[in-house]
């Protein structure tokens, strides 16, 4: 890879475009403006944050939080343009030929699928689409019945959402045991206490529309109201102000030892289940081909095919905890400067 070893044509104080504004950019961006680089950064999203602001449910982390940090960044002289979005109204080679140097720090935004029949049915969601729509005006119908998928904080996040706009039971599921869970033990604490169950070593197998699927809740005066005879609804009952879109059956395969020590074996008990949401929570990954559409190969370190053109944060290596992604937009920062300075 050659991002990291052409001198650029400017001098110093050179201009960085940063793409993606969440906490990987915003950390290379306060990086780079201390040592003097001029910085622009930009997201696709009105403001800036990333998951912080659209990802992370507005109890736990509230806007205030990245309307002060945006304000620490202007006060330091970052540039911040919102809606601008890499590959639409944000191109490429416009930013290689308009800045010394390129961050794409645009995150890990594709979900993790279960691979299982009737992943794709309404009221199936992955969980980023989910958080991402509590945090608007118009939040995703989830309930009365919610199952998650996930041990991480998302998978958490994801419930306590669901019980917050309105659900009446969020259960967990969880494919290894307790201690497996990844999620921090204070959110999983917050979301025992507001009513989230868990269920450890089980996985859905089978996703299927339950027999009320067709026409389940109708729409009044604005609010929503289910339909008399909903499975578990009962008749005229107004669900905050989401339209739920009707009633799923989820076969659950949970393992479980069976036996007398010490002969044990693993054995699987399988059951039917009705819900009326299923929310993914099983990870992101890298946009590899949004990557590839860009004309770009990354390694490992974060340099790229492209001379002056970096990645960092989860667009170069998954989902991973905040700490990981302001870490790395650090060290991207010192790469850039070092590509900045020319060869020693
Ligand atoms: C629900 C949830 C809860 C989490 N909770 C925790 C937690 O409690 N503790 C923890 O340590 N970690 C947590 N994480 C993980 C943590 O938030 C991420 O590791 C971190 O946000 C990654 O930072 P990033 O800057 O790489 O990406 P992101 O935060 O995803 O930021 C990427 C930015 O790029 C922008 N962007 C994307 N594509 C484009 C484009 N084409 N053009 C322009 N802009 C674009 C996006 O709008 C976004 O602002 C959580 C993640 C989720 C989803």
């Amino acid at each position: 890879m050659s991002g990291g070893t052409r001198r650029p044509l400017g001098r110093k104080p050179a201009r960085v475009a940063i793409v993606g504004a969440g906490p990987a950019g915003i950390s290379a961006a306060r990086e780079l403006i201390k040592s003097g680089v001029a910085v622009t950064l930009f997201d696709k999203e009105t403001a800036s944050g990333g998951l912080k602001r659209y990802g992370y449910p507005s109890f736990r982390m509230p806007s205030s939080i990245s309307e002060r940090e945006a304000a620490q960044l202007a006060e330091q002289g970052v540039e911040f343009k919102g809606e601008a979005e890499l590959g639409r109204t944000l191109q490429l080679a416009d930013l290689e030929r308009g800045y010394a140097a390129v961050l794409l720090a645009t995150g890990a935004p594709v979900p993790s699928r279960l691979g299982i029949a009737g992943e794709d049915l309404p009221g199936v969601y992955d969980a980023p689409r989910y958080l991402y729509g509590s945090r608007t005006e118009r939040p995703l119908p989830a309930g009365p019945r919610v199952l998650v998928v996930g041990g991480g904080d998302t998978a958490v996040d994801a419930a306590t959402t669901a019980l917050f706009l309105g659900a009446d039971e969020a259960l967990i599921l969880v494919r290894r045991g307790e201690e497996g869970l990844a999620a921090q033990p204070h959110e999983i604490k917050y979301a025992r206490d507001k009513g989230a169950a868990f269920r450890f070593w089980s996985v859905p197998t089978k996703i299927e529309p339950g027999a009320t699927a067709d026409g389940a809740a109708v729409m009044a005066d604005g609010a929503a109201v289910m339909a008399a005879g909903t499975a578990g609804v009962p008749a005229g009952r107004t669900y905050g102000s989401l339209e739920v879109p009707g009633s799923l059956e989820v076969t659950i395969a949970t393992t479980q030892l069976a036996g007398e020590p010490p002969v044990l074996a693993m054995t699987s008990q399988v059951s039917t289940e009705r819900f009326d949401t299923v929310i993914v929570a099983i990870g992101q990954s890298r946009h590899l081909t949004f990557l590839q559409s860009l004309g770009l190969e990354v390694a490992d370190d974060g340099t790229t095919n492209r001379p002056g053109v970096f990645v960092a944060g989860g667009t170069l290596y998954g989902s991973q905890r905040l700490a990981k992604a302001i870490i790395d937009g650090r060290r991207a920062a010192q790469q850039i400067a070092g590509y900045l300075d020319g060869p020693a």
